[in-house]
């Protein structure tokens, strides 16, 4: 068994929805409004992950890599 590093004193932390890291639900960033709900890490793992589901939603027509 192996107990991760995560927050003390029982703080809620939440999965990045780009890089997968845990964080303290407190220091997450979460888009309100946004078309995408997650939580991020911050603002770069979000645009991160916009434009991953940008790339897999709207990709070019014909399957390209
Ligand atoms: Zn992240």
């Amino acid at each position: 068994m192996t107990d991760k590093p995560i927050a003390p004193s029982g703080e809620p932390t939440i999965t990045c929805a780009a890089c997968f890291n845990e964080v303290p639900l407190s220091a997450a960033f979460t888009p309100e409004g946004a078309e995408y709900v997650g939580h991020f890490c911050g603002i770069e793992c979000y645009q991160q992950f916009l434009a991953e589901a940008k790339r897999r939603g709207e990709g070019t027509p014909g399957g390209g890599a």
